[in-house]
């Protein structure tokens, strides 16, 4: 590891002027790397980022109302789960740890560390990174497995996501959404690329950085608190997945087209 760099993943920040016009996406970066040197990330999750990347320029790095709108309707869907789980991969426990706690507290959620590139410890340094963030208890046990997939990636835990009926994640792969969905599970992803196949199989797509989507979670989470039963139910009956994705597709072709005629 380089001495240089300090554990600190905020310690660029002094060398990354405050102008700079990609400031937020380079400490965002420096997380990431941070994480990879903690044993926390793995090579594949930087270039998953970067994928990441390309698809929040083409939203033009901001919460768009399609992404708001199914924000508001995955927390309503975690407030009325028996079993709420928040499924952590090392992307997340490297950006959003401190929110990953505070949004299952919210809408009394379990967290899991899942990894598709299971190792015990990298299991072991995510967990440890969420109880730093104040999380009283981490599921990491590999004891149950989700059918149709092999070897490390269908390890779950039967306490949580094996027998949970809402399970949100982030920045997964396509086979394992589809397989939770076959499960029966109501499946809330967060990814960047409305055209993955996680966004296409998931029940709720949140087109949206995690960076900027737990933030707002667990925001309508506090103000859903005071809103009855009927209406959070009707908020999810009403919403139509596919629809929305294609609102985040027609909103890039637009602003696509928009930038082109500006230029
Ligand atoms: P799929 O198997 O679902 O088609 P994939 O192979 O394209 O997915 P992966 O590399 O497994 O994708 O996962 C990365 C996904 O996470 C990408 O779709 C990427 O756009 C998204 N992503 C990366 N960084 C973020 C982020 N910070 N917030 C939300 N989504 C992100």
């Amino acid at each position: 590891m380089d001495k240089s760099r300090s554990s600190d993943a905020w310690s660029l920040r002094g060398l990354i002027p405050d102008n700079h016009p990609r400031r937020e996406s380079l400490i965002v970066r420096e997380k990431l790397v941070e994480a990879l040197e903690n044993g926390i990330l793995v090579a594949q999750g930087l270039i998953a980022h970067g994928r990441g990347e390309c698809f929040d320029y083409l939203i033009g790095e901001k919460t768009q109302s399609f992404a708001e709108l199914a924000e508001k309707v995955a927390v309503a869907m975690l407030l009325l789960a028996k079993n709420p789980v928040i499924s952590v991969n090392g992307n997340m426990a490297a950006l959003v740890p401190k929110e990953i706690v505070e949004l299952a507290r919210e809408v009394n959620a379990k967290v899991e560390v899942n990894l598709f590139y299971r190792s015990e410890e990298r299991v072991k340094a995510i967990a440890e990174e969420l109880k730093k963030n104040g999380a009283e208890k981490v599921l990491t046990e590999g004891d149950a497995t989700i059918p149709e997939l092999f070897s490390e990636r269908r390890k779950v835990s039967k306490e949580g996501m094996y027998s949970a009926d809402v399970v949100l994640l982030a920045m997964e792969d396509g086979d394992r959404t589809q397989a939770l969905v076959n499960m029966g599970k109501k499946v809330i992803a967060i990814d960047l690329n409305p055209l993955s196949r996680t966004s296409l199989s998931a029940t709720v797509t949140i087109v949206d950085n995690v960076i900027r989507a737990f933030p707002n979670m667990i925001r309508f989470a506090r103000e859903m608190k005071e809103v009855r039963r009927e209406e959070i139910k009707k908020l999810i009956d009403q919403f139509d997945n596919k629809k929305n994705l294609s609102e985040s597709l027609k909103f890039i072709s637009s602003r696509l087209i928009q930038l082109s005629e500006d230029l």
